[in-house]
């Protein structure tokens, strides 16, 4: 089999269309697991034939680590999509999580790629054994350990918790794993260090405060969560290795937790949406809107990218707003995405355009700032790009 065949050669037009023209029902689903694989790049060529037979659309990657997958395939294959798993004992019983919200348009085309990591995690894993990793814990024990006044952590990426996150829980600022893992350790030696100056001033001044004896006991547990559960395997790994022992992570992430509430009739201590990474961006979780929009300031956590090609830029944007900028991020892109699509073409040349959906507007005061700017400018010139003069069509 040639493996140059083994990859979508369709283009979006034709994937989309044909994802509308189906008929049966599909499924959304997720899964990964750390196990170690061997001929990765053999493995890649041989699953791609057998799940593209059963329907499956998605992004899978693959590591000698293990196997990280979001998929959909059709409702009526996922038996045979399970009994498929099972015959590799890699991949035999692993737990997948269905997604709540579903209307199996959430991907496209089938990629499996094959990768140094199931998850960029940036971190030098030989250091630390990735395999002791915390207590996993089910959405009701979670519930009672946040009530019992547990330290909830985020462990997504800053744009992730913008328009959900459990209650009073730590949101890191960085806007990637590693980024992310060193600040949760700085946060948490910042606390260990007020507290053991309370407990060196108040319990027993013979005791040096950077003892590490007794720990245990006055340490608040720290629970984990992200989106599937796979980030907190490496965190609580990382966290245990920095000699935190009470470290705990929620089984499955919001993804299942969303599913045990409904199953179990339990209360949601998650607020809002769960951002996910397909084309709906979200999954709605309770009707709390924690955000408010970028541009305006109102409340709001409708999420989306601006419009304009070569910017993409994820924000949280209301509707007024969207309409106002034409659903672009700044009056900048606005005035290039209101551009006919050939001078828009045109202007693109050379520029890159950033296809991911991970770069967040960070800086919500700057975006103010600059629109305000622009706001001005563009009265004043009646253009913020005088580039266009020399690719813009003369008004006949
Ligand atoms: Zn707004
Ligand atoms: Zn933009």
């Amino acid at each position: 089999m040639d493996p140059h065949r083994l990859r979508n050669l369709r283009s979006p037009e034709q994937l989309r269309a044909r994802l509308e023209g189906e008929r049966q029902r599909r499924t959304t689903l997720s899964f990964y697991r750390y196990v170690r694989l061997t001929d990765v790049e053999t493995l890649r060529h041989t699953l791609y034939q057998e799940w593209e037979a059963l329907g499956v659309l998605g992004r899978i990657y693959l590591s000698q680590e293990g196997i990280n997958a979001q998929l959909s395939l059709p409702t009526a294959n996922l038996e045979a999509f399970r009994a498929a798993l099972n015959t590799r004992e890699a991949f035999a019983e692993v737990p997948w999580k269905i997604a709540v919200e579903d209307d199996g348009k959430s991907f496209l085309k089938l990629i499996i790629k094959v990768k140094k990591k199931i998850v960029a995690d940036g971190l030098a894993d030989d250091a630390f054994d990735v395999t002791n990793v915390g207590a996993h814990l089910d959405a009701r024990t979670f519930n009672q350990k946040m009530e019992q006044g547990a330290l909830v952590i985020d462990m997504r990426n800053n744009y992730e918790c913008l328009i959900g996150h459990f209650e009073g829980a730590y949101l890191p600022k960085a806007d990637n794993f590693r980024g992310a893992i060193e600040e949760v350790t700085k946060m948490l030696r910042a606390k260990e260090a007020q507290t053991d100056d309370q407990g060196a001033r108040s319990v027993d001044p013979v005791i040096p405060a950077s003892s590490r004896e007794g720990r245990p006991t006055t340490a608040p547990e720290i629970l984990l969560y992200c989106t599937g559960g796979i980030r907190c395997e490496k965190a609580s790994a990382y966290l245990k290795h920095q000699g935190y022992t009470n470290v705990s992570q929620l089984h499955g992430g919001i993804i299942d937790y969303a599913r045990q509430l409904k199953a179990e009739g339990l209360k949601s201590k998650y607020l809002g949406q769960n951002f996910v990474f397909d084309e709906r961006l979200a999954e709605r979780i309770t009707d709390d809107v924690v955000s408010s929009c970028m541009q305006c300031g109102t409340k709001s956590d409708r999420i989306t990218n601006c419009h304009e090609a070569t910017c993409n830029m994820l924000l949280v944007q209301c509707e007024a707003c969207a309409t106002k900028y034409a659903d672009c991020c700044s009056p900048s892109c606005r005035e290039i995405h209101q551009l006919p699509i050939e001078v828009q073409r045109v202007w693109r040349k050379g520029r890159s355009t950033r296809s991911t959906k991970t770069k967040a507007v960070n800086d919500t005061d700057g975006l103010r700032q600059r629109i305000r700017e622009e706001e001005e400018l563009l009265t004043l010139n009646g253009t913020l790009h005088p580039e266009l003069m020399d690719i813009s069509p003369k008004p006949k």
